[in-house]
């Protein structure tokens, strides 16, 4: 029996494809990292993926796993990501295909991007980085322009802030949940999820004009489809507060950017907190590079921690695509109804 075939297209570390090569799987790597997710061109991963049995890694930015790298073999049964996020898979024609996906949404990872939310927020409005400069520059010792926001509601009849959260899911629940402590008004936009679950976050459910209208800080959680991809443009930003501040964790094309980079400069809203871009890694001429301390930017790193980052995801994904590889359905499917047509084509047929 020829040897399994496995492409790589965005290593993240060596025990896992270890775990590969010892169970006898050929090993294709692709060149994204971690560090530079750009990778190989589109036609090189068509190249790589052809008689592949399995595709795995974390995100690649640029070429996608698009319908020509899926129909490059006739024999691919899964795409396993290590990481939350399968916006570079075209997963519809995948579901079609009978070809399993599977992603790794570890706490690690998406805790990790509220604790980056939390912290991105607090750095816009509590102008925590001009303060320590203020200081450390030698500016003086206390000045007007080191004001922060209050963000709760006090005793004293301040109403305390808004928080606009688009997308309720996992990021987006964890944010309102810590969150709430803090005595603001939480609202939330995400037709996809029950009355039950608003209900049970003690979250106000409003329409997303209301939510744009009302937040003075709005918060992107949804996964990039074609229905988020651009859901905050010119329209979108002219119907937000100026005091309001928007934050983007999710994904970049969720944001219009050059839009986006317009409404800062002409001071149509106040700050942008950024750890996701349209491209990436960021172009060195994006203006948002160069913007004063209104907008905080980060290279999508908000779900990097010491002893958690990818570590776990990795473990997930290396575990579905040898589950998948022995014939077995993996774990952490992201694509359900494809499962009775991939039984029929791979259930019980091992090949490791
Ligand atoms: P999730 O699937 O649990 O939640 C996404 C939510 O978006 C769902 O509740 C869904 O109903 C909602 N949604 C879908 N379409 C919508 C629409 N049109 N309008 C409003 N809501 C809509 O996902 P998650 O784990 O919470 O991840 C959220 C985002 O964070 C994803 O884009 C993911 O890729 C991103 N992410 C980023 C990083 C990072 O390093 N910055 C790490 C992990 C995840």
């Amino acid at each position: 029996m020829d040897k399994p075939k496995v492409l790589v297209f965005a290593p993240a570390n060596q025990e896992s494809l270890e775990r590969m090569t010892d169970v006898g799987c050929e090993l294709v790597l692709g060149s994204a990292t971690w560090a530079d997710p750009s990778g190989d061109s589109q036609e090189k991963l068509v190249e790589m993926a052809a008689h592949a049995d399995a595709l795995v890694g974390t995100s690649i930015k640029g070429s996608k796993i698009n319908k020509d790298v899926l129909m490059a073999s006739e024999n691919l049964r899964i795409v396993a990501k290590y990481t939350v996020g399968v916006d570079e898979i075209d997963v519809e024609t995948a579901t079609e295909m009978g070809i399993v996906v599977t992603h790794g949404p570890t706490e690690a990872n998406w805790g990790g991007v509220v604790e980056a939310t939390m912290t991105m927020m607090l750095t816009i409005l509590k102008k925590t980085r001009l303060r320590d400069r203020f200081l450390k520059e030698g500016q003086g010792w206390r000045d007007e322009v080191l004001m922060g926001t209050y963000i709760g509601q006090r005793d004293d009849g301040y109403a305390g802030l808004t928080i606009g959260i688009v997308g309720l899911g996992r990021i987006g629940s964890r944010y309102s949940e810590f969150m709430k402590p803090w005595k603001v008004r939480l609202i939330a936009y995400d037709p996809y999820v029950s009355d039950e679950r608003f209900a049970e976050l003690g979250v106000e459910r409003v329409d997303y004009e209301t939510l744009l209208k009302t937040a003075d800080v709005v918060s992107f959680h949804v996964i990039l489809t074609r229905e988020t991809t651009h859901m905050l443009s010119a329209h979108e930003l002219g119907l937000m507060k100026k005091n309001a501040i928007v934050i983007n964790t999710s994904r970049g094309p969720v944001i219009d950017e050059p839009e986006l980079i317009n409404a800062l400069q002409e001071e149509r809203i106040a700050g942008a907190a950024l750890d996701v871009f349209e491209k990436e890694p960021v172009d060195p001429n994006n203006p948002l590079l160069k913007m004063d301390d209104r907008v905080f930017i980060t290279p999508h790193v908000a779900a990097n921690n010491y002893d958690s980052g990818l570590a776990p995801g990795i473990v997930w994904g290396t575990n579905d695509v040898l589950h998948a590889l022995r014939g077995e359905v993996p774990e952490h499917v992201f694509n359900p109804e494809v499962l009775p047509r991939w039984r029929e084509r791979f259930e019980g047929r091992p090949l490791i």
